[in-house]
């Protein structure tokens, strides 16, 4: 069958089909045929492993997902980090349509359209201290990049166009654009794409299993790892240096949570050598740690700030970089007619995206999102560490609604282990995600209590049934 055919096949079952009506949807030959999957070239998939066994969301509502065969999942990930409302919201799809029928696009070079400068306010507000600034993208991607240019900018304005280098972090994720590559610390997704950004460096990362495992919220040990920025301002010299990029909670690598006293730490050390600090929220904005951003939880304020996903709980995609006053007033000295920053996306601010972000909002505020996610962060944290005993299982760590499970290696076979584990939890009724030999877990943030059980039992149980 051709992937048209398929694509209005799917079509039939998602419009056809309550979950779970019909049983012989399973046994479906023409979900089953790799070769209808061909053409689409997926990212960050083994695609010929995926094809040979193809797994196909045809539906989402509230914290389930409902499989080609009918099959409903509980959805243990927020889809990626970024569904925090739960699937579907009839606000947001009603918000997007209605959007798209007033004003489909505008463009935001040299014209506006009012939602942006609402949501743009709205964020303004929600952030912490003097994030008062929002530049527009489409990505988290696009808004590290955004975010490190902005940096080299601001020195560039301010008289000092020396300062270039990037400081990133081993095992950060930072997207898959040039600059998001270089400053993050993942080997696979640099090995294949040479030498990427020159002047960047990375400080360690904090996840050492002999101080840390077993942690519940942040660790005690490894504030002293960021003095590791002071070893590389000797090195290269603060007036070469233009920001440094962390993401205040790693997600993407494996959920590590920072040391207590680390954030504080390092911006102490950026403050004091005129140094930028870039929180990358991607993941940890809007309630994935109890509060709206991790700045917030933490008590640390950055001097830019990238956002993404949550954002429009991925209805739409969106991302932005939130600037700290000092930083956005030092473009704003030139004559009025100078153009402040050569740099923007066709889709920066476009009408739907910012429709579904102040719909968005709304839930979360009307909800009361974020602190309902502090209110049920014990309640996570006992419930993951149920799992401490569990076969292969080397630790378990937590803070907000997010949790990492790391396992031994199988020999040879990095990561091998926490793939089983992954399909084994979708085979049983649980979507989680696996990172390298550890599965996160990082659920809408409208679980229940019931569902937080009924989601670690199951990855209880694929773990059990994992050799
Ligand atoms: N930054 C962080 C911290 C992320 O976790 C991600 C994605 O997971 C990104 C950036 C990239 O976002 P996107 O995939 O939307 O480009």
């Amino acid at each position: 069958m051709e992937c048209s055919k398929l694509a209005i096949r799917m079509h039939r079952i998602h419009r056809e089909t309550a979950p779970g009506e019909d049983e012989n949807l399973s046994r479906d030959p023409a979900i089953q045929i790799a070769n209808d999957l061909d053409a689409y070239w997926m990212p960050f998939t083994a695609n010929r492993q995926f094809k040979n066994a193809p797994r196909l969301f045809v539906k989402a509502k509230g914290m389930h997902y409902f499989m080609a065969d009918g099959r409903e999942i509980l959805d243990g990930t927020a889809g990626l980090w970024c569904v925090n409302a739960g699937h579907c919201r009839d606000e947001i799809t009603a918000a997007v349509a209605a959007q798209a029928a007033e004003l489909d696009y505008a463009t935001a070079f040299q014209i506006g359209h009012p939602k942006a400068f609402e949501l743009a306010r709205r964020l303004a507000a929600l952030a912490p201290g003097d994030l008062d600034h929002v530049f527009y993208v489409n990505s988290g991607s696009e808004a590290v990049e955004t975010a490190l240019k902005i940096a080299i900018a601001y020195h560039h304005v301010r008289g000092e166009p020396g300062r270039t280098r990037l400081i990133g972090r081993e095992r950060g994720y930072h997207g898959v654009n040039f600059g998001g590559m270089s400053v993050g610390g993942i080997g696979n997704n640099r090995r294949q794409f040479g030498a990427g950004l020159a002047g960047v460096d990375h400080l360690p990362h904090t996840h050492d299993l002999e101080h840390n495992a077993f942690s519940r919220g942040q660790p005690q040990w490894g504030a002293h790892l960021a003095d590791d920025l002071v070893r590389l301002i000797a090195l290269h010299d603060a007036s070469t240096i233009a920001a440094v990029i962390v993401e205040p909670m790693a997600g993407s690598t494996g959920v590590l949570v920072p040391p207590k006293g680390y954030l504080e730490r390092l911006a102490e050390i950026c403050h004091a050598h005129g140094i930028l600090l870039i929180f990358d929220e991607v993941i940890t904005g809007f309630g994935r740690l109890g509060a709206a951003f991790a700045a917030e939880r933490f008590g640390v304020l950055p001097d830019l700030m990238t956002i993404a996903k949550g954002l429009t709980n991925a209805v739409i995609p969106m991302g932005a970089v939130l600037v700290r006053e000092g930083v956005h007033d030092a473009f704003m000295k030139a004559p009025e007619a100078t153009v402040e920053l050569f740099h923007g996306y066709t889709y920066s601010g476009h009408p739907m995206a910012c429709a579904a972000a102040l719909a968005t909002l709304d839930i979360y505020d009307n909800d009361g999102l974020f602190a309902r996610a502090a209110s049920l962060e014990a309640y996570w944290e006992d419930a993951v560490h149920r799992l401490d005993g569990a076969a292969n299982v080397i630790d378990v760590r937590n803070i907000g609604i997010v949790a990492g499970i790391e396992f031994t290696s199988r020999d040879g076979k990095p990561g091998a282990r926490a793939y089983d584990v992954f399909t084994k939890c979708l085979e049983i009724g649980a979507l989680t995600r696996q990172a390298g030999e550890i599965i996160a877990l990082s659920p809408p943030l409208i679980i229940s209590e019931d569902e937080i059980d009924r989601l670690v039992a199951m990855v209880g149980e694929a773990i059990a049934a994992t050799p």
